[in-house]
């Protein structure tokens, strides 16, 4: 491998510019790659190291945090997407690690398989997914990440590294969730599980009764969520029980009733809502009210991955923490309060989860089971306000927050919050001992890197 041409984005004069997902986080990249081989993900490494350059790589661009940023090369990996090894014995399936999880269910299909769980939305790249800690609901699951079970990368001196539980199994530990600063994944490998349905049942409920039964619902229900109105007492609760394919009959909703749900009332009317108590705040609580009212009274069953993800068009900011699950409660009514008593306006749900414990490093549900609060506001809003002062809230029971969502915190009180956060750190200067992979948002949460 040569090298291949490196794209400079818009003229010298005038380059371009990159926006994430919510479009608050920008860059201008020196260039722009799209490798097609992981020959070229190594030549562009390996160049980088040599001239002490950076490269990031960027999978759909839907973090909320700088995460994603840099003034180096980014790396864009859409060329390097698609299925690449099935173990029909095991399960386990080798992704490319550019693809999207979108894809990932035709992939799937001729195999009888499907995703253990999966998060709200399915834009997101395997990798990108991965490396920030995204996860759904279900106490008894984990993030994607716990699904991984082998991942190829290339490393920061351009080595082209493969690595498991038994090879390499200190990077393998702490890459599954390794905020980009371990190396550019090249492939992952999940282990999959038989495709499944899932029942669903959405209602309004009075929030009280939820919070009073939440940890038997938990339990009783495979997945279960729940979103909280800011300003009422109406919880819209979501619990989905898995089946197994044929043991029920599906009953998908029609094309006219996700269109009008989903799209038309959760995105389109509510973005118009969100645009009209952005210039009038006091409206707010009566909007909430009605949206309680208007979304999330139906039942249906699908294919698994249909009722995991919904679209999101409407633009918003969101920070979320991972509190241990036994506070759970007790976070939120204090989040609650502090709303009230601060007088926010907040127009965006609260959405509540859990999951179970595992064993990553920097996974917000290492060492323990753990409920998930997510806040947001509009994107037109400023949320910082907000944001801060729920995050006061969040430390004080040991909240984690999400990697690729808004948060104030810096390597030193991240690393009180993770035992083996100095693992992770030393295990990153081995595999990237001359910071190619560094950016700024990186240098905040895992302090700047000692260059060998
Ligand atoms: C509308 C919306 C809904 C969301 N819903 C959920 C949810 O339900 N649950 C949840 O937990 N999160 C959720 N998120 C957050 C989202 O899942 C994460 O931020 C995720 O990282 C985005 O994936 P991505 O492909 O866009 O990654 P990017 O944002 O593009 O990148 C994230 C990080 O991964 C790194 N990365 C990307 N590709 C590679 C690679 N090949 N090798 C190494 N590092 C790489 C990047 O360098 C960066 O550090 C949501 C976000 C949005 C905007």
């Amino acid at each position: 491998m040569t090298g291949f041409a490196l794209r400079t984005p818009g003229s010298p004069a005038r380059p371009r510019t990159w926006t994430n997902w919510a479009g608050d986080q920008r860059c201008t990249p020196s260039a722009v790659a799209t490798p097609a081989t992981v020959g070229e993900v190594a030549w562009l490494v390996r160049r980088a190291a040599e001239s002490g350059g950076t490269v990031k790589a960027i999978g759909a661009g839907h973090s909320f945090t700088g995460i994603g940023l840099t003034d180096g090369v980014h790396v864009h990996l859409d060329h390097l997407a698609g299925l690449q090894a099935v173990d029909r014995a095991t399960g386990w399936v080798t992704f490319a690690a550019g693809t999207r999880l979108r894809d990932v269910p035709a992939l799937l299909a001729p195999y009888g398989l499907a995703m253990a769980n999966l998060g709200d939305i399915d834009s997101q790249s395997i990798a990108g997914a991965i490396s920030t800690g995204t996860h759904g609901t279900g106490v008894a699951f984990g993030g994607i990440a716990t699904q991984v079970r082998a991942l190829t990368l290339v490393t920061g001196g351009g080595d082209v590294v493969h690595c498991s539980a038994t090879e390499h199994p200190d990077l393998f530990h702490a890459a599954r969730v390794g905020l980009g600063a371990m190396g550019i994944i090249v492939a992952v490998t999940l282990a999959c599980v038989p495709a499944f349905g899932l029942h669903a049942v959405e209602r309004p409920e009075p929030l009280n009764e939820v919070l009073a039964g939440y940890h038997d619902r938990i339990r009783a229900t495979d997945h279960f969520e729940f979103y909280w109105f800011p300003h009422t007492s109406t919880a819209l609760t979501k619990s989905n029980t898995r089946y197994a394919p044929g043991a029920a009959p599906a009953r998908p909703l029609s094309p006219a009733a996700r269109l009008v749900d989903d799209v038309l009332v959760a995105n389109t009317l509510y973005s118009g809502l969100c645009a009209a108590t952005n210039r009038l705040p006091a409206a707010i609580p009566g909007v909430n009210r009605m949206a309680a009212q208007l979304t999330g009274n139906r039942e249906f069953a699908d294919a698994s991955h249909r009722v995991f993800t919904t679209r999101r068009t409407v633009r918003f900011r969101e920070m979320e923490y991972a509190v241990p699950l036994e506070v759970l409660t007790e976070v939120l009514a204090e989040l609650r309060a502090m709303i009230d008593r601060r007088r926010y306006t907040v127009s965006f749900p609260v959405e509540v989860r859990c999951a179970a414990a595992d064993d990553i490093p920097l996974s917000t549900a290492n060492g323990r089971k753990t409920g998930y609060i997510a806040i947001h506001q509009y994107w037109r809003t400023d949320p910082f306000e907000y944001f801060h002062s729920a995050e006061e809230i969040f430390a004080e029971y040991g909240g984690r927050p999400h990697w690729g969502k808004w948060h104030f915190q810096t390597s030193e009180s991240l690393g009180k919050l993770y035992p083996e956060f100095e693992k992770f750190c030393s295990v990153r200067h081995s595999a990237d001992p001359a910071g190619v992979f560094r950016n700024d948002y990186l240098d905040r949460v895992l302090a700047p890197q000692a260059v060998d």
